[in-house]
């Protein structure tokens, strides 16, 4: 199979460009074509010599993803379904930075995207864990992501429409990010790079459920990405009942991990707790909850849990999310209860995803 193009560097490609005995500036005109002008056909490089652009199309891949359905409303959550080339669906979700209150359009937003077709870790609550995992991205379709949403913005009408809208990106998508290690810092390269997504590294959040050694891969990284961690539990015990991740490596591995990383790059760590009713919203969690977020300088989001169907598991009462919030912030911890975004069009990771295989597969053929 040929490799992607958006799967490439501008050092990789520049080397390609010189075995083709092209001059020095054919690989920023190419990628002038691919990021900012966010081209879909080898054909629309009109700058580009044919003979250049057939020898192009016979090397590299030009993938674009398919939109199968999306939902929510222009100013809210919306949340996209992509078909890639071999048929599996993956999901990205752009969140509004200010959801627009007052029926003003927000200029600012997060995407949110995924880095495997379903996924191996299996954490109880997760509806992405569900039906096991299929797949690694390849790094083009990690970027390509990005570049879809961008593309279909642009295509709307508006004020909006003519300026990029994605200014952040969290690694929260489908998969475990850090299973695919090296697609996915492949990829944020290429978001990264001035000549690429233009994404700064500070404004990118990796999000991992625990893979102790690649937090600790990750902190030798130069870039500075920021580092989320999925706890939804402050012990062995409660991790262990619904991470089976934990098993591997506890709580003590991962929390010197995380250590390790807070002093390669400072005050990068945010720890993700979902709260669960009967299962880690009793404020015995909350002691060690605090002290594991000292010892790391880190913020903890509280995210009360978002429904999936077929899972047993309940979002706790407002009382109880607010009393486990305000016992943190009483032991001094910069705690967040978020009143989350997109509740109401399934944005928890891989909840679209489910649904439509389900219909798709009881649809008669
Ligand atoms: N695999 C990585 C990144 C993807 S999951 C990880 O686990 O961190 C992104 C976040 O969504 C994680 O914090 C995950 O625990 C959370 N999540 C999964 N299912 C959820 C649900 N039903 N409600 C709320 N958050 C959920
Ligand atoms: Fe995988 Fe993250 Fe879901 Fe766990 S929470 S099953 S690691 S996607």
């Amino acid at each position: 199979m040929k490799p992607d193009i958006k799967s490439q560097t501008l050092e990789e490609l520049q080397a390609q460009l010189k075995t083709l005995n092209q001059p020095a500036y054919r690989a920023r005109q190419v990628t002038e074509w691919l990021y900012p002008l966010r081209a879909v056909s080898w054909e629309a490089m009109t700058n580009l010599p044919r003979v250049l652009r057939e020898k192009l199309a016979e090397t590299f891949g030009l993938e674009t993803l398919e939109l199968v359905t999306k939902q929510g409303s222009r100013d809210t959550t919306q949340k996209f379904l992509w078909r890639l080339a071999d048929g599996s669906m993956i999901e990205s979700v752009l969140i509004p930075a200010n959801p627009a209150l007052y029926g003003e359009a927000s200029d600012r937003h997060t995407l949110c995207v995924s880095t495997q077709v379903g996924c191996a870790y299996g954490c109880r609550f997760c509806a992405s864990g569900l039906e096991g995992w299929k797949r690694n991205l390849l790094p083009h379709e990690i970027v390509e992501q990005v570049i879809a949403v961008e593309r279909w913005n642009a295509e709307q009408p508006g004020p909006m429409s003519a300026e990029r809208v994605i200014n952040n990106l969290v690694i929260m998508g489908m998969g475990e990010p850090l299973a695919n290690y090296d697609n996915l810092l492949k990829a944020l390269k290429i978001l990264n790079a001035p000549w690429g997504g233009g994404i700064g590294a500070r404004k990118i959040t990796i999000s991992t459920s625990g893979l102790a050694p690649q937090i600790r891969k990750l902190a030798d990284d130069p870039l500075q990405f920021r580092l989320a961690i999925s706890l939804h539990g402050a012990t062995d015990e409660v991790r262990n009942r619904i991470m089976p991740v934990n098993k591997k490596y506890p709580l003590r591995e991962l929390a010197a991990a995380c250590e390790y990383y807070q002093e390669k790059k400072s005050r990068m760590i945010t720890l993700e707790y979902i709260l669960i009713a009967g299962v880690n919203d009793a404020l015995d969690q909350v002691k060690p909850l605090a002290e594991l977020a000292k010892r790391l300088y880190a913020k903890v989001n509280l995210i009360p849990y978002n429904k999936v169907e077929d899972l047993p598991w309940e979002r706790p009462v407002e009382e109880v999310q607010e009393a486990f919030a305000s016992a943190l912030t009483n032991r001094g911890v910069t705690a967040t209860l978020r009143r989350e975004k997109g509740h109401d069009i399934d944005a928890a990771c891989g909840q679209l995803r489910l649904k439509t295989e389900r219909k798709l597969a009881a649809a008669p053929v």
